[in-house]
This record gives C-alpha cells, sequence and structure tokens, in this order.
C-alpha cells in the first residue's frame, strides 16, 4: 500500500478512541483529487489516483498499517457544554509522516457510524464534502493554516437529509485532530492521568521543543494561545467566517478545522455571520477574536488540575494570560491589517489610518476583497479604483492622501511594499455565491465549474483575467446569503 502508516493515536490509551472499521460503500468513484498533497505524503502520480487507494478512501479496504479509530472528544456547541461527542462520522486511518518529515493525520469523514455517531449515519453528502475540499485547499493557498483535503470520493450511495443527495467521502488531513474538547473530554471524566497523557502528546506533536518544559501543560496552553492568535488574525485578513467556533472545532494545531458552515464576507459588514443557526451572531466576522479567547478559557479550565495543588493561584495566573490575550490579539491583528496596507514598521497615527479606511468601507458596505486588492493596484501605480467604491469621495481622498504620505515614510521600496501588498490582499477568494454555484452543478454531476473554481484559488494572488468573473461580489438577489450546517 503507497501509504505507509506510523501511528502513534492509536498507541495512547482506551478512553481516547473507539475502534472501528469504515462501512464499504456500494459504488466508489473519484470526485477530486490532490495530487500536490499526495506528493507531500509519499504518494506518486500512479498511487493517486489509483483503484487501490480508491478502495481505501472510500471505506471498502483497510491498507495494511491503517488502524481505523473515532476519537473521543466533548466540546461547548454555542456556549452548551457537551460531555460526549466524537468522531460521529469521521474514522483516522492512521498517521503519515511525510516528505517534509512532518506528521499528519489521514482521516475519512462521512465513512459510516462509530461509536459516536449518537444516531446519526455517519455519512456526508457530495455539497459539505466538496465544500471543505474547496475551501480548505483555498485557505492554504492563502497563506492560512488549515486542514487539508487529499480526496473526495462518491460513494454511489444516497444520504438522507432535507432532501435525498448523492453520498461521498472526504479524506482529510490534518497536522493533529487535538482539540480543545479533547482536554474538554478527560476533564468531564476528572481522568487526571488521560489528561497528563494528552498533554505530553500534544507537546510531542506540534511543540517537541516544549518536552523539558517545567511546567508542560502552562508552556503548552501559551503555545496554543499564540497559535490560535495568529490563525484568526489570518482569518479576518481575508473575510472569513468560520461560522461554527465550538470547542470541538477548534484545534490544537491552529489549523483551521471544520468548514460546515463557513462563509466570506463580500461587503464589509463586520456584524455580518452566515450561519443558519447562529440567530445571534455569535460567530461572526468581528466576534471571532472574543470567541477564540473563550474557547481558550475553556482550554485553561481543563489544565487546572495539572498546575499544582493551590487550584486559586493557578486559576489566577491562567485568568493573567487570557487577560493579556485581547492586548496581543490586537498587536498581532494590527500587523496583519498594516501589511494590508502596505505598512510594515509600526507607527504612530497608523492605527488611525487603518480604522478610518475600515470605518467608510463599512459605511458604504465596501466590497472587502475588491477595495483593499484595488488598493494594492494603485500603491503599484494605477490611476484609481479605490475611489469607485465609496460614496463620499472628498472623505477618501483625504484618505488616500494621507495613505500615500505614510506609504512615503515605509523605509522599503516600492516593488517591496507593493509585492507585500499583493501577499496580503488577494484577487480572488471563494466567493460564496461562486462555491455554490460549482457544489449546485457537481452535485447535479458537473464537476466542470468546480475543477475551474479550484484551480483559480490555487493561485489567489495573481490576476488572472480568464478567472475575473469568479472575483467579483454577488449580484443584489444573493445579498442574503445564508449557510446550513453541513452534515
Ligand atoms: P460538527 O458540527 O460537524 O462539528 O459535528 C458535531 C458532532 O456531531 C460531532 O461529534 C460529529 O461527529 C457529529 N455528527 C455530525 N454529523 C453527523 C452524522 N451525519 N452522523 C453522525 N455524527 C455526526
Ligand atoms: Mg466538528
Amino acid at each position: 500500500m503507497p501509504l505507509h502508516f506510523d501511528n502513534t493515536y492509536a498507541r495512547l490509551p482506551a478512553p481516547f478512541f473507539a475502534r472501528v472499521n469504515p462501512t464499504a460503500v456500494s459504488s466508489p468513484a473519484w470526485l477530486a483529487v490532490n495530487p500536490e498533497l499526495g506528493a507531500l505524503l509519499g504518494l506518486t502520480a500512479d498511487e493517486l489516483p489509483s483503484p487501490e487507494l480508491l478502495a481505501v478512501l472510500a471505506g471498502n479496504a483497510v491498507a495494511p498499517g491503517s488502524e481505523p479509530i473515532a476519537l473521543a472528544y466533548a466540546g461547548h456547541q454555542f456556549g452548551n457544554f457537551v460531555p460526549r461527542l466524537g468522531d460521529g462520522r469521521a474514522i483516522l486511518l492512521g498517521e503519515v509522516v511525510g516528505t517534509d518529515g512532518v506528521r499528519r493525520d489521514v482521516q475519512l469523514k462521512g465513512s459510516g457510524p462509530t461509536p459516536f455517531s449518537r444516531g446519526g449515519d455517519g455519512r456526508a453528502a457530495i455539497g459539505p464534502v466538496l465544500r471543505e475540499f474547496l475551501v480548505s485547499e483555498a485557505m492554504h493557498a492563502l497563506g492560512v493554516p488549515t486542514t487539508r483535503s487529499l480526496a473526495a470520493v462518491a460513494t454511489g450511495e444516497r444520504v438522507y437529509r432535507e432532501d435525498v443527495l448523492p453520498g461521498a467521502v472526504l479524506t482529510r488531513i490534518a497536522t493533529s485532530h487535538l482539540r480543545v474538547g479533547t482536554f474538554q473530554y478527560f476533564a468531564a471524566r476528572q481522568d487526571r492521568d488521560a489528561l497528563d497523557a494528552l498533554v505530553r502528546y500534544a507537546i510531542a506533536r506540534h511543540h517537541p521543543q516544549l518536552a523539558e518544559s517545567p511546567t508542560p501543560a502552562l508552556s503548552l496552553f501559551d503555545a496554543v494561545c499564540d497559535a490560535q492568535r495568529a490563525l484568526v488574525a489570518r482569518w479576518l485578513s481575508v473575510g472569513f467566517v468560520h461560522g461554527v467556533m465550538n470547542t470541538d472545532n477548534c484545534a490544537i494545531s491552529g489549523e483551521t478545522i471544520d468548514y460546515g458552515p463557513c462563509a466570506f464576507l463580500d461587503a464589509y459588514e463586520p456584524a455580518r455571520h452566515f450561519s443558519s443557526i447562529d440567530r445571534n451572531g455569535r460567530y461572526a466576522w468581528s466576534q471571532q477574536p472574543r470567541i477564540v479567547r473563550w474557547n481558550l478559557a475553556r482550554l485553561a479550565e481543563t489544565l487546572i488540575p495539572l498546575l499544582g495543588d493551590d487550584d486559586a493561584s493557578t486559576v489566577k495566573m491562567l485568568e493573567a494570560r487570557l487577560g493579556t490575550f485581547a492586548e496581543r490579539f490586537e498587536e498581532t491583528w494590527s500587523a496583519t491589517l498594516r501589511a494590508k496596507f502596505g505598512l510594515v514598521d509600526a507607527q504612530e497615527g497608523d492605527a488611525a489610518l487603518a480604522q478610518e479606511f475600515l470605518a467608510q468601507m463599512a459605511a458604504d458596505h465596501a466590497d472587502f476583497t475588491q477595495t483593499f486588492r484595488a488598493l494594492t493596484h494603485m500603491a503599484a501605480g494605477a490611476d484609481d479604483g479605490v475611489r469607485a467604491h465609496f460614496t463620499d469621495r472628498a472623505r477618501i481622498t483625504t484618505w488616500l492622501a494621507a495613505w500615500r504620505t505614510r506609504l512615503e515614510r515605509e523605509p522599503s521600496d516600492r516593488d517591496v511594499i507593493v509585492a507585500r501588498m499583493r501577499r496580503a490582499n488577494p484577487a480572488i477568494i471563494p466567493r460564496n455565491h461562486r462555491v455554490e454555484e460549482a457544489l449546485s452543478a457537481a452535485q447535479r454531476g458537473d464537476l466542470g465549474p468546480f475543477e475551474r473554481l479550484r484551480a483559480a484559488l490555487a493561485r489567489p494572488f495573481d490576476d488572472d483575467a480568464a478567472s475575473a468573473d469568479l472575483t467579483t461580489p454577488p449580484g443584489e438577489e444573493q445579498w442574503g446569503y445564508r449557510t446550513f450546517c453541513g452534515t
């Protein structure tokens, strides 16, 4: 078998998982494959796609070395704690060390029921599977840490949701599937030994340099805070709204995980949220920094028993760390935002300059991606393109003059500034209406639009005239876009 498994999670104690094989499907067929990611996992072009691998990734065969398991975890869903969630429709086949030396999980999603299915069918429909494939790979190309997609396979079977839909299985690749909810699972069971083993495992896997720390749990916590801070700042910078930031969807690795109800801002509306089940906007674009801090507080709580006998002083120390989170997030976000304006040096007045631009964008519902891209073109010498996004021309003209003056105080050359801005301001993101269009066609058996969009999203910082239609915002009739939890 081409995938060389080398499993560590299956060596952890029994409560961490349940052994369960995928359920075979009637007629597997490839929907999409990712040869570039395959190569990273050691797969040649003959192996991906191949009939042998198709059988494995459909769940019809267990590869040598694979030890299929469903992982145990808990989680706060929209603020309510559920002590036992777990992989209800996902099965970890095992781990593969890539050609880059990085260990990654190979997981099937939609591969049949597990002991954690809680009455669910363990299956996934083609739409959510291709959506995760498309958006996770787009996020990767955008430079946002994320789980990735190796393959999508049609099962030839139907799944029953509100409609009857074609079934599919996704092969998800992640540097691990540890979540805040994994820690919560053992904390809720008051299983201190398991928590201890989990901390050691997470450190070995993600931060081996912390193994010698005198306070491993605390060092791990700090590292997870750093990773999540960086992640959410990247989300904001590309207008990404995760949509379901439950603690079971908050990865210890700092990778984006779970693309069920995610969406991207078209117009800049900070309070925008898309998920039909997120009635109060708990997970709106601008709420994400606050929510990630809330999730990290839940992680902190699980670690208290590991941090000494004096719980009161432990709590104080963790609270102090969480207390500085907002401030440190602001620093990270300011730096990320500065890059969008071509600024690297932090100078007096930068924050006000950025805020004034965002305020004008919000007032005019300016398109988030196009407006920043137009600014990039302007830095490169293009005439205008920015002003067209605003109604108060005098106000934006004043702002542009101030921005130009500020750019002159940057030590870098113009080309360096422009190159930096191009990387910070993509030309193309997975526009909600384009994603929907591609998924609808795929559901009807036409993968053409999916492949076309996928190819364009692989080079998000290039201006490609052939994909120009994929970069524009939707028409007015699509402004009320909503997402549904993709189960
Ligand atoms: P999610 O909303 O996708 O993060 O999933 C939350 C929980 O519901 C996880 O424990 C999933 O494994 C479980 N789940 C979601 N969909 C299904 C399904 N079709 N069958 C079984 N379990 C599911
Ligand atoms: Mg999930």
